[in-house]
């Protein structure tokens, strides 16, 4: 049987021309060095590194931990979840666009890894269905985020103000979604 808290470090050459260090996803490391590097060189980089690689392999055992446990959502629920969002999205982008002044276009829901929302420069919205599951402050975050793309096109001090104009708790809520966002996406059934 072997440790649970070994770690495998795997070398992989390649073209590039330093050393470097990679995680996966499962917690081993890979090092990545040039095919002209030595045995040597790469034994004591390995070395120098030993504390990282144990830190950054211990978290990434933890992620992978905490996605396994994660109930998957059905794809039944998944889809009940898509049908629901887009009258919750719906509603909110109703609510929010007169008071930030700004007109949009269609409003799509998606389920996906990637991202919570987004805005192009016609107005169309879109936005991740899994935000139904967070608390509403967290769902309306992103709502009044990608309205106020309507107004800047950017994340600059300008664009934080409109968003502080209707909804000063923003940070607070951005806040919960980036600590919370993975476990979040950790719902989707892994073929999604
Ligand atoms: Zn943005």
């Amino acid at each position: 049987m072997s440790d649970q808290n070994e770690i495998t470090v795997r070398v992989v050459r390649s073209k590039r021309k330093t050393i470097g260090l990679h995680i996966t996803k499962d917690g081993n490391a890979e090092v990545r060095a040039p095919y002209y590097a030595t045995k040597g060189e790469i034994e004591s980089f390995i070395r120098e590194n030993t504390e990282w690689i144990r830190k950054h392999a211990a978290q990434a055992r933890e992620r992978a931990q905490i996605a396994e446990q994660t109930p998957k959502l059905s794809q039944t629920e998944l889809n009940h979840l898509v049908r629901v969002a887009r009258k919750v999205f719906a509603e909110r982008v109703a609510y929010y666009a007169p008071l930030l002044g700004v007109s949009y276009n269609k409003i799509t829901v998606r389920k996906q890894r990637t991202r919570w929302g987004s805005c192009t420069k016609d107005g169309n919205l879109s936005f991740n269905a899994l935000l139904v599951l967070a608390p509403p402050e967290v769902l309306d975050s992103v709502v009044v985020h990608e309205l106020c793309h309507r107004l800047e096109m950017n994340h600059s001090p300008r664009f934080y103000a409109q968003i502080d104009r209707v909804f000063p708790d923003y940070k607070k809520w951005d806040k919960w979604l980036k600590k919370n966002g993975d476990a979040l996406l950790n719902r989707l059934p892994s073929d999604q």
